[in-house]
Formats: structure tokens, C-alpha cells, sequence
């Protein structure tokens, strides 16, 4: 069962709304469910916060010439929320499979050097997004829409997809929110069948002992 499980661990960091959140999962639940529901090993996907309530903001994190927060210490949350979840839940034989931290604060990326909605360790375990540009200007319906395809561009890059050329899959790489609004939540053919089998040559590793 466990095996065939993808568990994301959600972390709000600073000040969000539970209902909010609460959305945010489902939608992230739906699109992944979706994903793999073909798979001839049908995966189970759970999407819960990992941290009892909110983590707060690292302080470390602030830059005030920049009026921005590094994003590197969010990463290091991540890092650090996953190994506790993990001990709580390895007696289940389960682990969290990725960390997704949600935040509202603007975020700085100092390995690309400029303003980001999110970051992801491409093919890692952790992904970070950021409200602060998508809540601009939007009422409550498009923020929960942009935060969600933030959520699962970022998740499929911690999956090792890269950006795609298809305007309209949630993989294509988003400078604004014109472009965050232009492209669906959900994966192209292309990449979901990357996603798939990505997925399936981890189990096969895993299945052989290597
Ligand atoms: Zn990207
Ligand atoms: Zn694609």
C-alpha cells in the first residue's frame, strides 16, 4: 500500500488561512490523481500538512535591501519537517514522498538571481511557492486557480520534468501572471507520460533492491 503511495506533505510557513489550504489540497490531490489514474499500478495520492499549525517565517531569511526573503532557509524547513514526519510515520511503513511549503511573502532565489513565485530541487524532494505575486489584483477564485498550478509545476519539476514547450501545460515556464493564466493546471501527454514513467523506473529500482 505504502509503496504505492505518493504523499505530499504540505507546509504552510507564516500567516495562511485553513480553508485556503484546505483547497489548495484538494486541487493538488485532483490534478495528481488524474495523472496517474492510468497507470497500470494505480498510485494513491494524499496531499496533508505535515507540521500540526503553521511554521513561522525564518527570520534568518529576511534581506532588507532587497525587501525579500531568501528562499534557501524555506528549503531548509522542508528538509527539516520531512525527516520528523517521516520517523512518525516510518512505523506505517509510509514517508513523505514531497514537501511542497506554501508561504505568502516575496521570495528572492539567489541561485537564479531574481524574484520568484517558487523554486523547486529539480528531481529532489522539496518545492517551495510563494502567494505574493499571484494574490495581486485577484479576487478569490484566481488565486486558488494560480497557486494550484504553481503548486504542480513546482511538485513536477521535484519529479524531474523540465519546463515544456506547450503553453497550456502546467509545466510551461511562467515570467507573469498573463502566463500563469493562460496555461492549465494539468500536464500535457508528453509530460504526463514522462511523469509515468519516471515514477514506474523508481519502482522497479525500489522493487530490485538497487
Ligand atoms: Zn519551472
Ligand atoms: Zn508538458
Amino acid at each position: 500500500m505504502a509503496e504505492n503511495e505518493i504523499l505530499i506533505g504540505v507546509v504552510p510557513v507564516g500567516n495562511l488561512g485553513g480553508q485556503f489550504l484546505d483547497e489548495i489540497m484538494i486541487g493538488i490531490k485532483e490534478v495528481l490523481q488524474l495523472t496517474f489514474s492510468e497507470n497500470h499500478d494505480k498510485k494513491t495520492i494524499c496531499c496533508k500538512p505535515i507540521p500540526p499549525r503553521p511554521a513561522p517565517i525564518p527570520a534568518s531569511a529576511y534581506q532588507s535591501i532587497l525587501g525579500k526573503y531568501n528562499i534557501e532557509p524555506f528549503f531548509d524547513i522542508a528538509i527539516e519537517l520531512k525527516a520528523k514526519a517521516d520517523a512518525k510515520l516510518s512505523y506505517k511503513g509510509r514517508s513523505v514522498t514531497k514537501v511542497l511549503v506554501i508561504t505568502n511573502v516575496p521570495l528572492f532565489s539567489y541561485t537564479n538571481n531574481c524574484s520568484v513565485f517558487g523554486e523547486a530541487q529539480t528531481d529532489g524532494n522539496s518545492a517551495v511557492v510563494s502567494l505574493h505575486q499571484i494574490e495581486k489584483n485577484a479576487g478569490a477564485r484566481e488565486i486558488k486557480e494560480r497557486t494550484i498550478k504553481e503548486c504542480i509545476h513546482e511538485l513536477g519539476h521535484t519529479f524531474g520534468l523540465r519546463h515544456c514547450m506547450d503553453k497550456k501545460c502546467v509545466m510551461s515556464q511562467s515570467s507573469d501572471m498573463y502566463d500563469v493564466d493562460s496555461k492549465s493546471k494539468y500536464f500535457c501527454d508528453g509530460c504526463r507520460r514522462m511523469l509515468r514513467s519516471i515514477e514506474f523506473s523508481k519502482d522497479y529500482r525500489t522493487w530490485k533492491g538497487f
